[in-house]
Order: structure tokens, then C-alpha cells, then sequence
């Protein structure tokens, strides 16, 4: 299969470009590096550093069997602080991939989408049929890409599959996580430990949730479970039909469990403050992932601690163990 990763210099993108080329498929990737890195494009990969609104230059020059689209602006804080970016970018830089997609006649689009299209949910675990109420910016505008591909699979014979993250982690086939404005839990615990002097203890965000502990619940989800969903939904897919999945392990864990497992795979004491709550923190987030195991045949093989071990070895040395 011919694929063009939008958005292929990034964590996630760069993971799945990998697991693509590994299992023999011809890929492109498409990043302007805006967050991404461009030394996490695989040597030989071709590689076109421009906007994504510019994607049909790419489309136009070869016969594309499939997208996969992970380029985004993604940070929640700053998505609220900032709308305007991110609805320029998110929604009316994938309303210019769609328009380039059908011009020239692409089959198939795999979707990053996320668990924050949902909000607050009213019942555990999290179906695709819950309702949609994002709680930020950043989940409004994948929401909105979300229903303006159901559109276009409505009006055209696109094959398309929206894959809802829950909280992705770890680090595999060389690549992992190197965002610069780090906000999520794992990476933030690990700096604590190694960089005592310059980033000082992680904040926790609140330990007055009405959960076990006091302390948030999340799914967290291993990136190569995760790359692995991508490649099912490439032959998932159906034309002229939207597929929307969530993927996640189906199981929760509290800001304090995490920290607990980041201290016996590590063997060190992560340093800790407490602070107040963070805006448009849900307190539980867990999603049912039976959808994704009728329709993609995917079911997450890899543990807490694997996407752990995994993160801490990418983190201390560069190195990935799978
Ligand atoms: N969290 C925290 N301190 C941090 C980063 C995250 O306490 O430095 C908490 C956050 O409040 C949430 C959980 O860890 O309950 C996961 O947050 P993350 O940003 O990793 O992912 P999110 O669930 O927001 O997508």
C-alpha cells in the first residue's frame, strides 16, 4: 500500500510511519515541523517539509492508496487560551487535505481524533455513542473534523476510520515522545526525575477528585497498541461509510497509580507538589474498546508498566525497547 502520513514528524505519526515501512508498505510523510522533528523521519522515507494546506502538491504527484492524518495543534491549555489557531489549523487545514484527498481520488483516511471530543461523561466506560460535549478547544475542533468526515463519506465513496485516543504513552521502533512544551503526566514525572535541578518537582493537579484516591483517572494506552489500530483500520475501512472507535485499554488508572508504577520500574522517588486542579480536567476517563474489537480487530497487548519502561528507557537514553 501507498500511504501519505500527514503529520509523520510527530510522536505518534512517526511510530506509525515505522510500523508501516516494517510491514513493507510504501510511505511519504507530510510535516511542517511546527512540533514535529524532522531526524524522526526514518532515513530514505521521501519527506516534504510544508503546510498541510499544501498536501495536494504531494497528492497530485503520485497515486496516494491512503492518508493517515496526525497533524494538529494539541495542547488543551493553550487551545483555550488561543482558540483561533487551532480551529485554523486543526479544522481548515483538514478541510484543505479533504478537499485535496477527493480531488485526487484517494480511497481511504485514517483519523487521529481523541477521547476529549467527549468531555465530562456521565457513565464509565465510554462508548462512541456517549454524548459529544468537549470540554476545551482542542476537542471541539476534532469533533468538528470528525462530523465533516462523516459528511464527506456521506457524498463521496471516501473509506474513512476516526480513531479516539485515550491517554497514549510509551516509546517503539526508535521513535517516542520529544514534544518541547511537555504537558502530559508520564513524561512530566520522568523529568522530574532526571532534571531536578532545571524543572524542579511534577505538579499534581488536584487531589480533591471525587475518585478512589482523590486523584484523576485516565486510560492509558500503549503507542505501538496504537500504531498497530492504524494499520487495521486500513483494511477496516469501508467505502462511502465512517468508522469512529475508540482506542484505549479499557482499564483506568489514578494520577497517584501512575506515579507509584513510575517509581518501581524506575527505582527512584518521583518529586511531587500539589496544586490546584487544572481547567477542563475531566475527573475519569476510561473507554470501552469493544467497537474496536468487533470492527478492527484490535485489542492492546502492552501493560502500564511496558508503556513505562518503554518511556523511561526512550527517556534516559534515546533507546526503544520494542
Ligand atoms: N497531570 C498532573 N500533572 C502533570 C500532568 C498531568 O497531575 O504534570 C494529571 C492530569 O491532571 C490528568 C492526568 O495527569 O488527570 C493525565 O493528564 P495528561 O496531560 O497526561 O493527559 P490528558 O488526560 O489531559 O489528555
Amino acid at each position: 500500500m501507498k500511504a501519505l502520513v500527514v503529520g509523520g514528524a510527530g510522536y505518534i505519526g512517526s511510530v506509525v510511519t515505522r510500523l508501516l515501512l516494517a510491514q513493507g508498505h510504501d510511505v511519504t510523510v507530510l510535516d511542517d515541523c511546527s512540533t514535529g522533528h524532522a531526524d524522526s523521519v526514518p532515513t530514505g522515507v521521501p519527506f516534504h517539509q510544508i503546510d498541510i494546506t499544501a498536501a495536494g502538491t504531494v497528492l497530485a504527484a503520485d497515486r496516494y492508496d491512503a492518508v493517515l492524518h496526525f497533524a494538529a495543534k494539541s495542547l488543551v491549555g493553550e487551545s483555550v487560551a488561543r482558540p483561533a489557531p487551532y480551529w485554523h489549523t486543526n479544522v481548515g487545514g483538514t478541510r484543505a487535505l479533504l478537499d485535496a484527498i477527493t480531488e485526487h481520488h484517494v480511497p481511504t483516511l485514517v483519523f487521529s481524533s481523541t477521547a476529549a471530543t467527549y468531555g465530562e461523561p456521565d457513565t464509565i466506560p465510554i462508548t462512541e455513542t456517549a454524548p459529544t460535549r468537549p470540554g476545551n478547544t482542542y476537542g471541539a475542533t476534532k469533533l468538528a473534523v470528525d462530523m465533516m468526515i462523516t459528511n464527506q463519506t456521506t457524498a463521496s465513496p471516501l473509506a474513512a476510520v476516526s480513531l479516539r485516543y485515550f491517554n497514549v504513552a510509551g516509546a517503539a521502533l526508535g521513535a517516542g515522545e520529544r514534544h518541547t512544551t511537555e504537558t502530559h503526566l508520564i513524561p512530566n514525572a520522568l523529568r522530574a526525575i532526571t532534571d531536578t535541578g532545571s524543572s524542579g518537582p511534577m505538579t499534581i493537579y488536584g487531589t480533591d477528585w471525587p475518585t478512589p484516591d482523590g486523584t484523576p483517572i485516565r486510560d492509558y494506552v500503549h503507542v505501538l497498541d496504537l500504531a498497530h489500530a492504524h494499520v487495521q483500520a486500513l483494511t477496516a475501512a469501508q467505502p462511502g461509510h465512517h468508522l469512529i472507535a475508540n482506542l484505549g485499554s479499557g482499564d483506568g488508572y489514578s494520577v497517584h497509580q501512575v506515579l507509584t508504577t513510575i517509581e518501581t520500574v524506575t527505582g527512584q522517588r518521583v518529586p511531587t507538589t500539589t496544586g490546584p486542579r487544572r481547567a477542563g480536567d475531566p475527573a475519569r476517563l476510561v473507554a470501552s474498546n469493544t467497537l474496536a474489537q468487533e470492527k478492527l480487530g484490535w485489542t492492546p497487548q502492552l501493560t502500564l508498566t511496558h508503556m513505562i519502561e518503554d518511556a523511561w528507557a526512550f527517556h534516559t537514553d534515546g533507546r526503544t525497547i520494542r
